[in-house]
């Protein structure tokens, strides 16, 4: 069988040490050996995330477990709060929110947009907010949010400032500490480089205060905080604990692609992924392509989405890149699903696996009758990749 390339925003490519981590009989969740390796991992987060007075939440999930456990924890019965939206994943923190009895507030961009800090400022000068999402990458739209400015915003108002990083943390800047932020989620299987199954939360002081200081008991059993605190101390502290069996095997790959991480160097990192995003999206729009971020600054490192030109169809586009086994993912913002496709390119993948990927899409382009240049977009990203060297 012949290797497909794995190009979707995640789940994406993974490291074989990370994977053959996984390969072992599995130990208890109460072994030294595990302990040792869980107590790392929240060594090694706190580095990632930035956020050394953080505390770190390694639980059995996936991203949106992680945005459950924030909300579950952070919101009470009236409380109001703003979601800021890029998006798909924007809209459903506030589905999750509004299930724990918030009172929500949406301020939603433009589709490709972001919404301005002018309009985030009136909106929290208008009532106090206990607390405010938004989404550094919108994977439905490929947007990135600056999260500098709101979090300073959400001090300046004394609100809780919590990011939806799912798409972002360890592939884009974040310095949760130093920038303000209260809450980060992840999850293990973007650009932390983990088989999906993990959710990832860091939660400020300040946060953990607010949720000690709730009125109403937690209204998620598995989500609550109470549960899993004790379990974190314990691992961070290598003394045996339990409440739910932690994916044993998940974590020792976790702390393997952890550990890669910190080797390449957080600054290293963010500039790979820059370089590589910034000469895919170039190369794309050599040959007459668009992105649904309107502002190229804007224009996430993690992925692009980027639109089909006039006459192509995306189940003939997608068919015609999968024969040439290179996997992209399909819209999914419901308004232009059918308008666009996405490309992944966080975490161990190179420029060849983009060269890949741009094959592939002049392939599926020629093979659906869209008129350029054949060969030029591999060409732009050539060049890209000479000059830096
Ligand atoms: C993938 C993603 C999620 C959801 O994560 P799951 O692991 O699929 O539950 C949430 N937010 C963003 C920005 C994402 O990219």
């Amino acid at each position: 069988m012949t290797k497909q390339l794995l190009m979707i925003p995640g789940p994406i490519e993974f490291d074989t040490k990370v994977l053959s981590a996984m390969s072992v009989p599995t130990v208890s969740h109460v072994a030294p050996s595990f302990i040792n390796c869980f107590s790392n991992c929240i060594s090694l987060m706190k580095t990632i995330f930035r956020a050394p007075k953080g505390q770190a939440f390694i639980v059995s999930g996936s991203g949106t477990l992680a945005m459950d456990m924030a909300g579950a924890n952070l919101v009470e019965n009236g409380d109001d709060v703003l979601v800021i939206s890029t998006g798909y994943f924007g809209e459903r923190f506030k589905t999750i929110l509004d299930r724990y009895g918030a009172n929500s507030t949406i301020l939603q961009s433009e589709i490709g947009g972001v919404v301005s800090l002018e309009a985030i400022e009136k909106e929290l000068q208008s009532k106090p907010y206990k607390l405010l999402t938004f989404t550094h990458v919108d994977t439905s739209t490929g947007v990135r949010v600056n999260p500098k400015p709101i979090a300073a915003l959400c001090k300046k108002y004394d609100t809780l400032c919590i990011l939806d990083g799912v798409c972002s943390v360890a592939a884009e800047e974040i310095a949760q500490d130093e920038w303000g932020i209260d809450v980060v989620v992840t999850a293990s299987q973007k650009a932390i480089g983990v088989p999906p199954g993990l959710a990832l939360l860091m939660v400020s002081p300040k946060a953990m205060l607010v949720w000690e200081n709730r009125k109403s008991l937690v209204a998620n059993y598995y989500s609550d905080f109470a549960n899993w605190l004790p379990i974190m101390k314990a691992y961070e502290e290598k003394r045996p604990s339990y409440f739910g069996t932690p994916p044993v095997n998940l974590i020792l790959a976790l702390e393997v692609s952890l550990k890669q991480i910190q080797e390449e160097g957080m600054q290293k990192r963010f500039e790979r992924h820059r370089f590589l995003a910034e000469a895919f999206v170039a190369a794309v729009e050599s040959i007459g392509l668009e992105l649904v971020c309107k502002d190229n600054k804007n224009a996430a490192f993690t992925l692009s989405a980027v639109r089909y030109p006039q006459g192509v169809q995306p189940v003939d586009f997608l068919g015609a890149v999968s024969s040439r086994n290179v996997i992209v993912a399909g819209g999914l913002h419901p308004a232009i699903k059918q308008e666009y496709f996405r490309v992944g390119h966080m975490g161990i993948i190179s420029s060849s696996d983009l060269i890949a990927v741009l094959s592939a899409i002049e392939y599926s382009l020629s093979k659906n009758g869209y008129d350029f240049e054949s060969g030029k977009a591999l060409k732009t990203f050539q060049d890209i990749l000479n000059q830096d060297n």
